[in-house]
């Protein structure tokens, strides 16, 4: 190579690694640019930290410092805590979740006496163990282990209940322990003798003062049993005086004699009663019974007041309801008796209604029924209404004091509600009306519903004329239940217009404008000839009416359904020739037989006047052994039986007769009259075989009443209804 070749190479080369040098020298720079930057921001950085760690610095002695006071102020809190803990009586104790003492107070180590162990850190169990064989706990009839095991098994409880312990010196303290979160259990001693020692005073206090309070009854239900048996004189004699032709002058002194005699005897009763359930003498003695007859009955004595008033009474006995069950049937009817008898007396205008519902469970052979009395009277104000069901309590105003009474009625009707199980209640408004009623869970008496009565061949269409709407209502559903065809009028003029097609008509008595006897007249004047029964509320005063003679029954309202049934069953002949509107009765039918054991004469006296007005075959036995011979001879259809009698008691005599019914058969009714009035006594009666007793003196109404009941089919009735009404009204 040439020179200048070589030259010209080496030049090139230089210039290449001039070039790289530049490069090289110009990427340096940039990387020092770079770094620059970098030290710039990390300068930044440090200066911002260090500002950062000054600022934590103070935020942290701040911190320290209030922590510092926190817990300062913490320490004063607990230490105060404790002061008040260790000032307070009662005990006061900690435990950890281990079971082992955290701390406790002195009132709580006091119980201790000084025990070196007992202090924080004992467990549980050594404590229970040091109380027992310190002998520091009363264990009562536990043995100390069976004592240690209950309050141990009580302390795992999660939250166990307060028990209260007894100390060896009488002192009652009273655990009551709280388990926290963590499973501490913060532990209470409360010291409760005085309050136990009070408790135990007020027991014994309330003890004797109920026993007080229970002879105080005692001895008035004695006293008044003592006076009902000379009333019964007294009434009875006065009675008896009243049928010797006496003067005007004496006849009027007489009877105030026996109606003073009555009312007091009713007061007596109500204490009797009142004194009886008290002193839990009172005994409920449940049979069956008919409450539907029961209802009747009790209505049938309130008639002589409605009929005063022109009141009228109605009867609504759910259809689908039993109407016999087992119960008291005498308590009641002395509750139905109050609670009708107040809405009669209560009311001046307008109606009284006995609604009787309920839902029987047959297969569980019961029901509840539910008896509401309701009436249009006065009413009773608002703040009144639980009042008047406190002993002699009476609503004080000028309406209510015009009727006399004790204040009695309605307390004796509720507890004696409350004996059956039940519930009364009364819901009023004044000036309005009012309805008490009462709820009580029977057996039933059978566990079949009331049968189909049948219905005369003939029978299909009815009508049924009243001016009372619920009347026609109740009647019409009565009616359309055996299958009648119902038509319902509220006059005598629309009934006339409706007569086609008509196979009975059953009608009200008293309407206005034309009367239920009027109508009849009516009936017949258009030559109809058919059956027309009439309900009245006065029967005597309607079968002295000329219409009566129209008409083929007349009916006392309101009417048992049964009575209603079988009253249709003996218009069936009358049914299809409607020749004769003439009453029908079984002309064949012989008298009811009745025997009456009674040996005291003056009773006999009595008794023979009470039932002078009834159609019956009377013998007298003058004891027990009379009455065995009469009850196989005389054939008595019932037996009125006095139990005190000479030879053979009464009780005896039913005995026997039952005894001879066993070989014969039959049942013959028996009535007990009795002057026994307390408890115990009718449990003997009954339970020799007796059905029924009515106690001394004895009343017309009861005596009628029971003749009633007692007549068997085959006898002609003993009583018209009409007496009936006559004697009450008398
Ligand atoms: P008595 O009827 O002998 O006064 P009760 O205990 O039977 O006693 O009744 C207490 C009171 O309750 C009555 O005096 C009367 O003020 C009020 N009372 C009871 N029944 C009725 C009623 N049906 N209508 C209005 N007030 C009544």
């Amino acid at each position: 190579m040439s020179l200048a070749n070589k030259l010209a190479l080496e030049r090139r080369g230089r210039l290449a690694a001039e070039r790289l040098l530049e490069l090289k020298e110009a990427e340096l720079s940039a990387a020092n640019r770079k770094l620059g930057r970098h030290a710039a921001a990390l300068q930044g950085e440090i200066v911002e930290t260090r500002a950062e760690v000054a600022n934590f610095k103070t935020e942290n002695e701040r911190v320290k410092s209030e922590l510092g006071q926190a817990k300062q102020k913490v320490e004063i809190a607990e230490r105060r805590l404790w002061h008040s803990v260790q000032t307070i009586t009662d005990g006061f104790a900690f435990f950890n979740s281990d079971n082992r003492m955290i701390a406790a107070n002195s009132s709580y180590l006091a119980a201790f006496d000084g025990l070196e162990v007992i202090r924080p850190g004992v467990h549980y169990v050594t404590i229970l163990q040091s109380l027992t064989d310190e002998g520091i706990i009363d264990t009562g009839k536990l043995t100390p282990e069976a004592w240690r095991e209950l309050m141990t098994e009580r302390w795992l409880q999660p939250q166990p209940e307060p028990i209260t312990v007894r100390l060896w010196n009488n002192q009652y303290i009273k655990l009551v322990d709280r388990r926290g979160h963590g499973g501490d259990i913060v532990s209470l001693g409360l010291n409760i003798t005085e309050a136990v020692q009070y408790e135990k005073q007020l027991k014994s206090a309330q003890a004797e003062a109920e026993a007080a309070s229970r002879a105080k009854s005692t001895f008035l239900a004695n006293m008044s049993h003592e006076i009902r048996t000379p009333m019964n004189g007294v009434v009875g004699m006065a009675e008896l005086l009243c049928d010797t032709g006496l003067s005007e002058e004496q006849q009027l002194y007489v009877e105030t004699i026996k109606k003073s005699g009555e009312a007091l005897l009713v007061i007596i009763n109500d204490v009797l009663d009142y004194s009886k359930i008290e002193a839990q003498k009172l005994q409920l003695h449940p049979e069956p019974f008919d409450l539907e007859r029961c209802i009747h009955d009790v209505i049938m004595l309130l008639q002589p007041s409605t009929r005063e008033k022109n009141l009228t009474l109605l009867v609504d006995f759910d259809l689908f309801l039993p109407t016999v069950y087992v119960g008291d049937p005498g308590r009641i009817r002395q509750v139905l008796t109050n609670l009708i008898g107040n809405a009669v007396k209560f009311t001046s205008k307008g109606h009284v209604l006995v609604r009787v519902t309920g839902v029987p469970d047959l297969e569980n052979g019961q029901a509840v029924v539910n008896i509401a009395i309701e009436d249009t009277g006065i009413g009773i104000p608002d703040g009144k209404i639980n009042h008047i069901f406190g002993e002699f309590n009476q609503v004080e105003n000028e309406r209510n004091r015009q009727f006399d009474g004790t204040g009695l009625g309605l307390a004796i009707s509720k507890r004696l509600v409350d004996l059956m199980r039940g519930e009364m209640w009364v819901t009023s408004e004044d000036g309005i009306g009012s309805c008490f009623g009462f709820m009580v869970p029977f057996e039933l008496g059978t566990t079949e519903l009331p049968a189909h009565p049948p219905v005369p061949e003939g029978l299909r269409r009815m009508l049924v004329v009243d001016d009372i709407e619920a009347n026609r209502t109740i009647l019409q559903r009565q009616l359309e239940q055996i299958g009648m065809g119902v038509v319902t009028c509220a006059n005598a003029k629309e009934a006339l217009e409706q007569l086609d097609q008509i196979d009975l008509v059953l009608t009200d008595h008293n309407m206005p404008g034309m009367d239920g006897l009027e109508l009849a007249e009516a009936i017949r004047a258009t030559g109809s000839e058919v059956p027309i029964i009439l309900l009245s509320s006065n029967t005597t005063y309607a079968a002295n009416d000329p219409g009566a003679k129209h008409v083929h029954a007349i009916l006392q309202k309101p009417l048992p359904r049964a009575d209603l049934f079988s009253h249709l069953q003996s218009v069936g002949p009358l049914l299809g020739n409607q020749k004769s509107a003439t009453p029908t009765s079984a002309p064949e039918a012989r008298k009811m037989r009745v025997l009456a054991a009674e040996d005291n004469k003056t009773n006999q006296l009595v008794f023979r006047k009470m039932v002078k007005d009834a159609d019956i075959d009377l013998k007298f036995a003058g004891n027990g052994v009379e009455v065995v011979e009469l009850f196989q001879s005389f054939k008595p259809d019932m037996i009125f039986m006095d139990i005190s009698m000479p030879k053979m008691d009464g009780k005896e005599a039913a005995t026997k007769i039952r005894e001879i019914e066993k070989e014969t058969g039959g049942h013959i009714p028996i009535v007990a009259l009795t002057a026994h009035a307390m408890d115990g006594d009718d449990q003997g009666i009954l339970a020799s075989g007796i059905d029924h007793y009515l106690t001394k003196p004895l009343r017309k109404p009861e005596i009628h009443s029971k003749l009633r009941e007692l007549c068997p089919a085959e006898a002609c009735h003993p009583l018209l209804e009409e007496n009936v009404a006559e004697l009450q009204a008398g």
